[in-house]
């Protein structure tokens, strides 16, 4: 095997996996596993369903129908709201997707009468973080019940919102109120229940920790979280114990090492990305320099060197440079350095095809 190689710990994963879905199981929450994070990894998946979740989710169509091709024992959800023109595979794919457009649900009734299927949406109110969903509470409410009385191959599975995404707004026990203030007032119209009232992504378990969730939200979309605990913010250490951070590790090999200065030399224009860089001259330093960059990583700010002594100093898209002068450990040209993986570097890593990933029973 050549560098960089993915280490994936399978039993953190799994571990993890089962405290997420023991403390929903204590609220009432039924969990849907988002993929889409780690690119639909199967041997990942195999250990997500093994955990018992029912639902699989991703925004990207491909990976659901490879879902569905695995023949995995759960239901697919969509979590885009839809391309017209992909709604085809999304009635064909999907068992559930969320929705926010009436026009695109009008064109998956349609696509669900031509296979003879009955699609269920979850209808996606904007809270205020301004992605999607529909923003008004009566063109919400009165959107849910023109497809609960008028689109027969469509069922109104339930309501759903999504935070913390472009808005950077935190879900709170006054904000969810609102979605399941809406969902009451939906089932007093509709005269029924709905199946599901979606409250969020991973950001929204603290609330479930501190028993802080509204009454009424018994779902959450959560990926994120299974793999990094800091996706979960402004979770304190104990207030959620046991999950892990270390589920990714990205090795890298060291292909120049040596003492440079840290100060570059002859007129500054800009990077290899068209940004202006910021240096410090602190003289000469001992740095390594590595064959991965922004290709495998999305940016070098995303990772973290396990060793405490590294610091990354920058990267192009093939070159990542790590000062580590003041590292006790000794590094050698050949020799390897490792980093833990934020959620957007998880995303470039486990999609990069040049990337081999190292599957970990511990
Ligand atoms: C990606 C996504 C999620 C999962 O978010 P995490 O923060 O990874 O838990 C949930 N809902 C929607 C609509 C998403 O696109």
């Amino acid at each position: 095997m050549t560098y960089p190689i993915l280490d994936v710990n399978m039993e953190t994963i799994r571990s993890n996996a089962r405290i997420i879905m023991e403390l929903c199981g204590e609220h009432g929450i039924e969990p849907a596993a988002v993929i889409k994070g780690f690119n639909a990894m199967p041997r990942i998946m195999d250990v997500i369903v093994g955990e018992g979740y029912k639902c699989l989710a991703s925004s990207r169509i491909p990976h659901l129908r490879a879902i569905r091709e695995a023949g995995y024992p759960v239901l697919t959800m969509g979590l885009r709201i839809p391309m017209r023109s992909e709604a085809e595979d999304v009635v064909r794919y999907c068992d559930i997707s969320l929705e926010s457009e009436l026009e695109t649900i009008n064109l998956l009734n349609g696509e669900a009468e031509r296979r003879k299927v009955v699609h269920k949406i979850i209808l996606m109110r904007d809270l205020g973080d301004l992605r999607e969903g529909i923003i008004e509470s009566e063109r919400f409410v009165d959107t849910a019940c023109l497809v609960e009385k008028n689109l027969p191959n469509i069922e109104l599975l339930g309501v759903g919102s999504n935070l913390s995404c472009y808005g950077s707004v935190r879900p709170t026990a006054k904000n969810l109120s609102v979605l399941a203030g809406d969902a009451v007032e939906i089932e007093r119209l509709i005269g029924r229940r709905l199946d599901v009232v979606s409250g969020g992504a991973s950001t929204s378990i603290p609330l479930l920790v501190r028993g802080e969730m509204p009454r009424g939200i018994n779902h959450l979309r959560v990926g994120g979280a299974l793999m990094h605990r800091v996706e979960i913010f402004g979770l304190r250490d104990d207030e959620l114990p046991g999950l892990s951070d270390d589920t990714f590790i990205l090795r890298a090999e060291i292909i120049e090492i040596g003492e440079k200065p840290t100060y570059p030399i002859g007129e500054l224009a800009v990077d290899c990305f068209g940004n202006a860089g910021s240096y410090e001259d602190r003289g000469l330093r001992r740095r390594a320099l590595l064959a991965v960059g922004a290709f495998d990583i999305a940016s070098f700010e995303k990772i973290s060197p396990l060793d405490s002594g590294a610091r990354i100093l920058g990267c192009s898209s093939d070159h990542m440079i790590v000062d580590i002068h003041d590292s006790d450990r000794l590094y050698r040209l050949g020799g390897t350095m490792e980093f833990r993986l934020r959620y957007q570097s998880m995303l470039w890593a486990t999609a990069n095809g040049m990337i081999e990933k190292n599957y970990r029973a511990s």
